[in-house]
C-alpha cells in the first residue's frame, strides 16, 4: 500500500479522507507509514556526503534558492500534492544547510544531534502527548520529571524539593527567570502590572537575550543594569557588582534578580555565583519587596556538572593533563551553581535537535504557588502532575524534554565527560600547533572552554608582540582597527570558499566564526569606544567527528585565506 491523496472512491461520491491520517489500527497502512518514515529518513539523508572530503553543508548546491520576495507568491492550492512531491519539497529545501556534525563544521555553537534524541524528539511527533497535564501527557511526563530530578541532583539541590519545566530555549529560560523573579520581589505585579521599575542586573558579557525577556514582559530594556567584568577572566567584577548593590540599596531601588552567566559563549567564563549570593544577603530589598532572585544562565555550561563524580585525582579515563585541568576548572565553577535559585539548560547547545531547554528552580513549592493561575473550566486534573497551572505555553510539545531526557540516558556522565573532552582535545591541538607560526596568535589561551580565537596578522608580523600592544597601547588603535578589518575579511573569504566548495590542498576548506568584541581594549574598559574592540577568528571543533588532520587544514585555511586578502 501506498501513501496517497484521496480519492473519489466512497458510495457519496466525497474522497476518503481517512487516507491523509496517519491509521489509528496497527493494520496494512503502518507498514506503509513505516515505510514511509524510513524514506523520508533517507531522502535527508542522500544529503550527507558519502566522502569524508566534502564540503560541510548538505547536498551539493550552496546556492540560496529561497526569498521573501518569491516566497510571497506562494497561495493554496485547491487540489492537495501527491506525498511523495510532498516529501521532495521538504526535502529540497535542507539543500545548503550547515551540516552540524560534519569534521569541517567549526562554527558557533553546533548543535549536533545524537542519535536517541533524534528518535526521541521524532517520536512524540507521530503520537502528541501534550505534557500540559496529567491526562494528556500520561506517562510522558517521566521525560520531564525525571530530567528535572537528575539536574537537581547533579546541580547538588534536593531532588524532592526543587523542580524544573522545559521551554522554548534559553531565552525561554530567561523569560521563566525575569517572571518569577517579578512575581517574587512585586508580588501584585501578577494582577496590577508592573508598576515600579525594578533592576535586572547580569554582566556585560551575558547574554542579549536579557533584552527579549526584559522587553517582553513589559519591565523595559533601560532597567537592566550591566556590571563590568574583569579583563582577564572575563568574569564578573563583584566590586562593581556591589558598588550597585549598595546604591539599589541605598535608594530603595529593588532587584529583582541578578544573572550570572554559566558559561559565556566566547570565553567561557563562569560568574562567581557563591560570592554574588552572599553580595545579596548583604544588601537585601527593603521589606515592602520581596527576596531578589540569583539566576544561573547555564544554558552552555550546564555540562561541565557531569564530572561530579569524577575523580581528578586518580583520572580514571586517563584524560591529558592540560584538558583534565581545563575540565577540573569548569566544573569547580559551575559546582557553584547550587547556590542559585534557578538555572537555564540547554540540550541543543552541545547535544539534541533544537529546541530543548529546561528551566529548574530549587524551591518547587514557591516557584509553583507564585505563579499559580485558576485551572481551566474544560481541563480536568487526572493525575498529580499538572504544570498548566504556572507554565509559560498552554500546550507544551514532548519532543524537547524527550530529546534532554533520552541524552542524559544515551550518554550518561561517562558519555558527557569525553564529548567535552573531545572539544578540549581539539582546542589544546590546534593551540599547540599554532606556535610554529610567527603570524597567528591565540588570544584566548587561558580560557577553559573549547572555542579558540586567533588572530592573524601578515605573514612579517610578530603576531604575540602585536597583538599585545594593540590590546594596551591606545597609540595603535589605528592598527587595532586595520587589522581587525583583515580578520573580517578573512572571515568573509573563509564563509564565501565553505560556501562555494573551493579546495585547498586537495581538500575543502572549513566553516568557521568570528566574534567582533571578545574583549575590548584595555584602555577601553567601559567599551565607550566601540571601535577600540579585538576582533578574533572562532574555531568552535566540537563536532565529535573532527580529528587532528581538520585542525591543521584550518590553520592552512586561514593563512591562504589571509593571503588572498592581502
Ligand atoms: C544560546 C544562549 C542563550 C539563548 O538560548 P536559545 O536557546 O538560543 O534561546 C542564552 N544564554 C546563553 C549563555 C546562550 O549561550
Amino acid at each position: 500500500m501506498e501513501i496517497h491523496n484521496p480519492e473519489h472512491s466512497d458510495h457519496t461520491g466525497s474522497p476518503d479522507v481517512r487516507t491523509y491520517f496517519s491509521s489509528p489500527f496497527h493494520d496494512e497502512s503502518n507498514t506503509a507509514f513505516a515505510q514511509l518514515i524510513s524514506d523520508a529518513v533517507r531522502g535527508i539523508n542522500s544529503l550527507k556526503p558519502s566522502d569524508r572530503n566534502s564540503s560541510s553543508f548538505l547536498g551539493e548546491s550552496p546556492d540560496l534558492t529561497v526569498s521573501r520576495a518569491s516566497a510571497q507568491k506562494a497561495v493554496l492550492k485547491p487540489k492537495g500534492e501527491p506525498f511523495s512531491q510532498v516529501l521532495d519539497d521538504i526535502i529540497s529545501t535542507f539543500e545548503g544547510l550547515p551540516n552540524w556534525g560534519h569534521p569541517l563544521n567549526m562554527s558557533n555553537i553546533c548543535p549536533q544531534e545524537n542519535y536517541a534524541a533524534i528518535a526521541a524528539s521524532m517520536l512524540t511527533q507521530i503520537f502528541s502527548p501534550n505534557i500540559l497535564e496529567t491526562e494528556y501527557a500520561w506517562n510522558t511526563s517521566k521525560a520531564e520529571l525525571e530530567s528535572s530530578a537528575i539536574l537537581a541532583d547533579m546541580a547538588g539541590w534536593e531532588a524532592e524539593k526543587s523542580g524544573g519545566i522545559f521551554t522554548y530555549g534559553g531565552s525561554g529560560c530567561w523569560m521563566y527567570q525575569m517572571k518569577y523573579a517579578l512575581s517574587r520581589v512585586l508580588p501584585d505585579s501578577r494582577e496590577k502590572g508592573i508598576r515600579t521599575d525594578v533592576k535586572i542586573i547580569c554582566s556585560e558579557q551575558a547574554h542579549y537575550a536579557m533584552l527579549n525577556s526584559a522587553d517582553w514582559t513589559g519591565l523595559g530594556m533601560n532597567n537592566i543594569i550591566t556590571i563590568k567584568t574583569l579583563p582577564d577572566s572575563n568574569t564578573m567584577d563583584t566590586d562593581d557588582l556591589e558598588r550597585v548593590l549598595q546604591e539599589c540599596y541605598t535608594n530603595n531601588v529593588p532587584v529583582a534578580s541578578v544573572i550570572c552567566t554559566m558559561a559565556t559563549t566566547d570565553a567561557c567564563a563562569f560568574d562567581p555565583v557563591k560570592d554574588v549570593r552572599k553580595l545579596l544577603d548583604r544588601y537585601p530589598n527593603r521589606p515592602e519587596y520581596g527576596k531578589a532572585l540569583l539566576y544561573c544562565d547555564a544554558v552552555i555550561g550546564w555540562s561541565w556538572l557531569a564530572f561530579k563524580n569524577y575523580d581528578f585525582e586518580l583520572n580514571p579515563h586517563q584524560f591529558s593533563e592540560p584538558v583534565l585541568r581545563s575540565a577540573r576548572k569548569n566544573y569547580e565553577a559551575i559546582r557553584e551553581i547550587r547556590y542559585a535559585d534557578a538555572f537555564g539548560v540547554d540540550f541543543h547547545k552541545n547535544f539534541s535537535p533544537l529546541t530543548s531547554s529546561l528551566f529548574m528552580y530549587r524551591d518547587k513549592d514557591e516557584f509553583e504557588n507564585l505563579l499559580k493561575r485558576e485551572s481551566s473550566a474544560y481541563l480536568q486534573e487526572r493525575g498529580d502532575y499538572n504544570p498548566h497551572n504556572y507554565s509559560l505555553e498552554v500546550s507544551r510539545a514532548a519532543s524537547g524534554s524527550m530529546a534532554g531526557w533520552a541524552t542524559l540516558k544515551f550518554l550518561g556522565a561517562e558519555g558527557i565527560q569525553h564529548v567535552l573532552i573531545h572539544g578540549l582535545n581539539n582546542k589544546q591541538y590546534m593551540m599547540q600547533e599554532l606556535d610554529q607560526y610567527q603570524d597567528m596568535v591565540c588570544v584566548n589561551q587561558s580560557d577553559h572552554g573549547p572555542v579558540l580565537l586567533l588572530r592573524i596578522y601578515t605573514e612579517q608580523t610578530n603576531a604575540s608582540e602585536q597583538y599585545s600592544m594593540e590590546l594596551q597601547n591606545s597609540d595603535l588603535k589605528n592598527d587595532l582597527v586595520k587589522h581587525n578589518v583583515l580578520i573580517e575579511k578573512v572571515a568573509d573569504h573563509l564563509w564565501k570558499w565553505f560556501r562555494e566548495k573551493k579546495i585547498i590542498d586537495g581538500k575543502f576548506t572549513p566553516y568557521l566564526s568570528i566574534t567582533k568584541g571578545f574583549r575590548p581594549a584595555t584602555y577601553n574598559e567601559n567599551t565607550t569606544d566601540p571601535e577600540a574592540v579585538i576582533y578574533a577568528l572562532k574555531v568552535y571543533p566540537v563536532s565529535t567527528y573532527i580529528t587532528r588532520d581538520e585542525m591543521l587544514h584550518a590553520i592552512r585555511c586561514i593563512r591562504s585565506a589571509r593571503d588572498e586578502v592581502m
